[in-house]
């Protein structure tokens, strides 16, 4: 048992002539020891511990960079032209300077995660108390925490136990940035190796947010089958008072519902969230309805519908404050992180705060989650009737008279990151006609360049949003609500037919909403793979966009198929915090299927997973910070990631050479003989351009060294099958893919097998493959 940090609380003290209330004494903390598991080779690893993991990832999936901006201007000595092999003024090249950008950019998205999970966690310390138990499943799930055990080397118990990982991950971080800094790393492929720490790192501090949110709010646990939630524009009920959550740290919204709850106000209040506040929220209660992902802001905002808006922290536009004054919203922040400028009400009187805001103030800053329930349920019910006309868009007739202004200057369409044909919307609707600026706005991700572009000030997006008023009114779908984590028993069930092939991959829909051609592409993209029989999960943003499509009966995704983690299954596992679920997984397989060693085990377990779980993470509208943290913890762990058109600006992709024979060996673990298994999974990152490619490339990246003959043919079937859908031929690669005879798909043996004589193919060993000679069973002489 080791002694660190004990608290003692004492309500009342009585001593003597004197009276002591409310002491609280803090000494140290103490942590048990609860775990027989020996500790692994890397716990708490630092900056360089895993560092010849990376390497062996690294050689494979050497970076390929696209640099987005060819100069860099971080110091005073620049800035410094890069261009045709130009060093900087500290010695630093291209390449480095791109995997730097690369390594802040992640270190920002770890800490934002961080930050958040330490937030929350202070949050529900205070609340629920450090002894408050860990509980993500119940008697379902024994590893509660995989990446926490893996990672940091403990089995945490209560929530207290989560601060000292935090610690962790704070520590790691900072040594993270501070080698960005000028004249510290310069070697490209080592600020990689520190790309991949910060997204371990990420994944951990996202687990921490997650089970302690579980936990202490009662969201649903591991439930295969959890309750549906609302989800749309037209979902929320704009007659009555309408309290709109906008971001990622759920507390002010759960102290909302606890207010309404406490005060008999449950169904009088609309609560609605944007992001990952609404799912989160939706987790919590049955009340909270989802009106869409990140790109659903602006035009909701502009709707009027919300008679206040509460903002926490994390992908909210820093413009709210003066959209929401548009139309005489109010603004709570709620989070240090994201002040809006507004003055600090927290130590005021709830009451006055509120009949400030009623009054026409344009916001507060609320730093006490209860106060926040209390003041923005007041300030909705004493607002909602004054502001009846603003809850409008406008009409027609303004539209036709704006588009009218237009001058056909195109800064809009230069604008737009779509490239979005708005002159020509701008050209019918002066005539009155306004399906094309309506057909818009399902391509659209509300960014709003195109207002600021345009000299003549037409409201663009809003008349936009105007224009499709009648199907946002309509929106309405159902989503399964987050269920956080895997069961162990669905992981038992599908640990075999996944390692050997016969469930052909799991396909993760992850990230947010920056889409170059509309969110329906996901949802047509998960319906594919979840009909062939993959397991589909998903989470954030992109879960969202997946129920945002009906079929003819007028149901979702999440409707039609079941919502475990099995072939054919789509699984919502929740807010961004939950894509740790995903890693979970992955890791839980090594573990509770293939009985690995997890505490402190990185290394094996990484190998594991790369060499036999076919998963792949697609990020289709990947925009932030923190999505290229969540990818880069999944590289760590060999699982490959693609991302979508707008993410070629993440700079660089990580592709493998399919043609580098030598790059594609792996030790068979039973001989120590060393084997050609084929480039699977072929690339570790990549930004894909289309659906069209990417639906091809899925199947191909679920392919792994460990496929049985069955396994591998039934992946086979499906990769030649979207190939040809897109191509209309098959693969020019596929020889690579086939070992022995028994890998052909049944169904194309003639062709395949003709190909393969074309091109010289002969047959290789199904190795038991490995990519670390320690895990070499039996050498060879
Ligand atoms: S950090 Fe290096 S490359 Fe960047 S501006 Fe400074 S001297 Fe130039
Ligand atoms: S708001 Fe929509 S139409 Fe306007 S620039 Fe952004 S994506 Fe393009
Ligand atoms: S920027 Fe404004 S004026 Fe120019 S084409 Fe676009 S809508 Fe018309």
């Amino acid at each position: 048992m080791v002694s660190k940090h004990v608290k003692v609380k004492v309500d009342e003290l009585k001593a003597g002539s004197a009276v002591l209330k409310n002491l609280e004494i803090s000494l140290g903390r103490i942590l048990e020891e609860y775990w027989e598991e020996p500790v692994g080779p890397t716990p708490q690893p630092e900056m360089t511990d895993l560092r010849e993991w990376d390497k062996k990832l690294l050689e494979k999936y050497r970076p390929l960079y696209m640099p987005f901006c060819d100069v860099c201007c971080l110091c005073t000595m620049g800035k410094c032209d890069l261009t045709k092999n130009k060093r900087g003024a500290c010695g630093l090249d291209m390449s480095a300077q791109q995997s730097r950008i690369v390594l802040l950019a992640c270190c920002i998205g770890a800490a934002t995660h961080t930050a958040h999970a330490r937030h929350l966690l202070e949050h529900l310390l205070d609340r629920y108390g450090r002894r408050h138990v860990l509980d993500v499943g119940g008697v379902n799930i024994e590893v509660e925490a995989p990446i926490t055990r893996l990672v940091y080397g403990i089995r945490p118990r209560t929530l207290g136990d989560l601060e000292d990982v935090l610690d962790y991950v704070e520590k790691e971080i900072t040594a993270l940035i501070s080698a960005t800094h000028t004249g510290q790393e310069g070697n490209n492929m080592d600020f990689e190796s520190k790309v991949f720490h910060a997204g371990m790192i990420d994944h951990l501090a996202m687990e921490v947010a997650d089970i302690a949110q579980i936990s202490a709010f009662n969201f649903p646990k591991a439930d295969p089958e959890p309750r549906f939630a609302e989800l749309g524009f037209g979902s929320v009920d704009a007659s009555k008072p309408v309290i709109l959550v906008i971001g990622h740290n759920v507390p002010p919204a759960i102290e909302i519902t606890r207010y309404l709850k406490e005060n008999g106000l449950e169904g009088k209040v609309e609560l609605c969230g944007l992001c990952c506040t609404a799912h989160d929220a939706s987790r919590h209660t049955h009340n909270a309805k989802i009106v869409g992902p990140l790109s659903w802001q602006l035009r909701f905002i502009r709707s009027g519908v919300p008679d206040v808006i509460v903002v926490d922290e994390q992908c909210i536009r820093a413009d709210t404050l003066i959209e929401a004054g548009k139309v005489k919203t109010p603004v709570i922040a709620t989070n240090g992180k994201n002040c809006q400028g507004l003055p600090d009400r927290t130590m005021d009187d709830p009451e006055e705060v509120a009949r400030t805001l009623i009054e026409g103030g344009v916001g507060a800053l609320i730093l006490d989650p209860v106060k926040v329930g209390e003041v923005a349920v007041k300030t909705a019910l004493g607002l909602a009737p004054r502001r009846e006309r603003f809850k409008v868009m406008p009409d027609v007739e303004e539209v036709v008279r704006e588009a009218k202004k237009c001058r056909q200057c195109n800064e809009c369409m230069r604008a737009c990151p779509n490239n979005l044909n708005i002159p020509k919307a701008m050209v019918e609707a002066a005539a009155g006609k306004l399906e094309g600026l309506a057909g818009l706005l399902d391509y659209c991700i509300g960014c709003a360049r195109c207002d600021s572009a345009c000299p003549e000030r037409i409201s663009i997006h809003t008349y936009m949003a105007k224009a499709s008023e009648k199907a946002l009114k309509e929106e309405r779908f159902k989503i399964r609500v987050g269920r956080g984590a895997i069961q162990d028993v669905e992981i038992r069930n599908v640990g075999s037919p996944i390692v050997l092939g016969e469930i052909p991959g799991v396909v993760a829909f992850v990230g947010c909403s920056n889409y170059a051609e509309g969110g329906r592409e996901v949802a047509e993209m998960a319906e594919e793979f979840a009909k062939r029989k993959y397991i589909v999960v998903a989470s954030g943003c992109a879960a969202m966009s997946m129920a945002m499509t009906r079929d003819e009966e007028g149901k979702t995704i999440y409707e039609r198929y079941p919502g475990d983690f099995d072939a054919g299954g789509v699984v919502n596992v929740g807010s961004c915090v939950s894509n740790a679920h995903i890693a979970g997984a992955a890791i839980k397989i090594a573990s509770i299927f293939a009985k690995r060693k997890l505490r402190a085990n990185y290394e094996e377990i990484a190998d594991y997973i790369h060499n036999r779980v076919g998963a792949v993470g697609v990020a289709w509208g990947a925009m932030s910070q923190k999505a290229a943290a969540i990818a880069s913890g999944f590289w760590r762990l060999g699982i490959p990631v693609i991302v979508g058109p707008h993410g070629f600006k993440y700079r660089r992709m990580l592709l493998g050479d399919k043609d580098l024979k030598g790059h594609w060996e792996v030790y068979d673990a039973r001989t120590g003989k060393k084997v050609y298994a084929g480039p699977t999974p072929e690339h570790l990152f990549y930004a894909a351009e289309s659906k069209e490619e990417v639906l091809p490339l899925i199947a191909k990246l679920c392919m792994r060294p460990n496929d049985t003959t069955k396994g591998r043919a039934i992946k086979l079937t499906h990769y030649i099958d979207l190939y040809k859908r897109t191509y209309g031929r098959i693969p020019e690669d596929i020889h690579l893919f086939v070992r022995t005879e028994a890998d052909i798909p049944i169904t194309m043996k003639d062709e395949i097998k003709s190909f393969l004589e074309e091109k010289g193919w002969v047959e290789t060993e199904i190795p038991d493959p490995t990519l670390l000679p320690r895990l070499i069973r039996r050498r060879v002489e």
